[in-house]
């Protein structure tokens, strides 16, 4: 039986059974996996305080035989995030990222940008260096530019054009892929200023690890989220269930 090590994100745990669970990991070295924890219900001391959500650790499984699903062995947890835990937006927010992820990313497909990506900004999510609505625009941005599917945000997505530098606000269409010059937005889904043009460029510009810096209204940071959520579930062609949540939770000022 073959073992291997990764390194992960635990993103999504299921009963199975009455003693097992099913989880599904972001690896570094493999993208996404599925493994079954044996026992893990029954048995405190083996998987015990390891298999929390969002938690970062280091694997080790066994290859099913036959096509069985691989067996987790040992978990060596290294970022606990345990404050991601403690708060409900927080935790609506990682939940998003995961569900983004886990529909996003096939099996076996290493994607080492984006892992670097969720365990930075849950680092930034559970240590409160800013706010979780900043956090996601970055996560959004981010997650959309290493993915391939980076709106089109300096050109007309439709025509090809330059944008006029004149305009305040910019409409977009999801189909398009992006931001419309004014002869070509007759229909749209929906616009954004030129303030919040100019902040999604220039986060789209800089690494990811300059999350701490961003200064953006709240006002802003909201537009600027409200679209990249649209484009992601037209992309996805999903509507996330954490996103629901997340808009019942601001709406309820939690
Ligand atoms: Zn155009």
């Amino acid at each position: 039986m073959n073992q291997a090590s990764m390194n992960s994100v635990l993103l999504r745990k299921t009963e199975f059974g009455d003693f097992d669970y099913i989880l599904t990991y972001f690896t570094k070295e493999l993208g996404n996996i599925s493994v079954i924890a044996k026992n893990a219900k029954k048995s405190k001391k083996r998987f015990s305080g390891k298999l929390e959500l969002y938690t970062v650790s280091k694997i080790i499984y066994s290859s099913g035989n036959n096509g069985a699903m691989p067996v987790l062995t040992e978990v060596t947890l290294e970022e606990p995030f345990e404050n991601i835990r403690m708060d409900i937006l927080k935790l609506a927010f990682a939940s998003y990222w995961a569900e983004i992820i886990t529909s996003w990313i096939q099996a076996n497909n290493p994607q080492e940008k984006i892992y670097e990506l969720l365990t930075f900004l849950l680092g930034v999510l559970n240590e409160n260096k800013i706010s979780p609505q900043a956090a996601n625009l970055y996560f959004q941005v981010h997650f959309l530019k290493f993915s391939g599917f980076d709106p089109m945000l300096s050109k007309c997505a439709s025509c090809g054009k330059e944008l006029e530098k004149s305009l305040k606000n910019f409409r977009f269409r999801f189909d398009k892929g992006g931001i419309l010059c004014s002869k070509c937005c007759d229909f749209y889904n929906g616009s954004l200023s030129a303030v919040n043009l100019k902040q999604l460029l220039w986060i789209r510009q800089n690494e990811f690890e300059t999350a701490s810096k961003l200064r953006f209204s709240v006002k802003n940071i909201k537009d600027c989220t409200s679209f990249l959520s649209g484009f992601l579930s037209y992309n996805t062609g999903r509507e996330f269930n954490s996103q629901r949540i997340i808009n019942c939770l601001e709406t309820q000022g939690l």
